[in-house]
């Protein structure tokens, strides 16, 4: 997931421009990209206003858009959340809500680390402890080479089965 992505305002530069023929084209809006921006993506569902990408970079917002299509808003945020927490590898268990809900940071952590780990409160040591293996394996450095998200993800994993058992 490269949700993270920032787009900017939208880019206009010279595309291709000679001295005696300046030709302003519309750039990609992809951070960093500098080729024509061709394609246009809405920004929001049902709305008018574009953003504007390479074909590539319109392809990976495409890809990226359809991952939250078809979520509730709050099961998209639930998810942005649980993206979150795990990037986060627990450096901070305080959400906003679990603050506002007057929770201790144990308790904080407790109820991230069942996040991490896809249990609700009430989770067995059992099913703890299978949530962890099936995640740990998933997310295991060993299988996911190179990838620095699944060593962060893998790290959580074994954060939260440590505080948990
Ligand atoms: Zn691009």
């Amino acid at each position: 997931m490269t949700r993270s992505k920032s787009w900017g305002f939208p880019r206009w530069g010279g595309y291709g421009a000679t001295d005696t023929e300046a030709v302003t084209v519309r750039m990609c809006e992809w951070e960093d990209c500098d080729v024509k921006g061709d394609y246009p993506a809405p920004k929001f569902r049902d709305s008018n206003d574009r953003y504007w990408f390479c074909q590539e970079h319109a392809g990976e917002y495409n890809r990226n858009w359809n991952y939250f299509d078809g979520m509730s808003k709050e099961d998209a945020e639930k998810t942005k959340r649980k993206e979150e927490n795990f990037a986060r590898g627990f450096r901070e268990a305080n959400t906003w809500e679990y603050v506002d809900a007057g929770l201790t940071k144990e308790e904080r952590e407790r109820r991230t680390a069942l996040e991490v780990l896809n249990l609700t409160e009430g989770a067995t040591e059992a099913q703890i402890k299978e949530s962890f293996r099936t995640l740990a394996k998933k997310h295991h450095p060993d299988t996911n080479l190179g990838d620095a998200r699944a060593e962060e993800r893998f790290k959580s994993v074994c954060t939260a089965y440590e505080i948990l058992k």
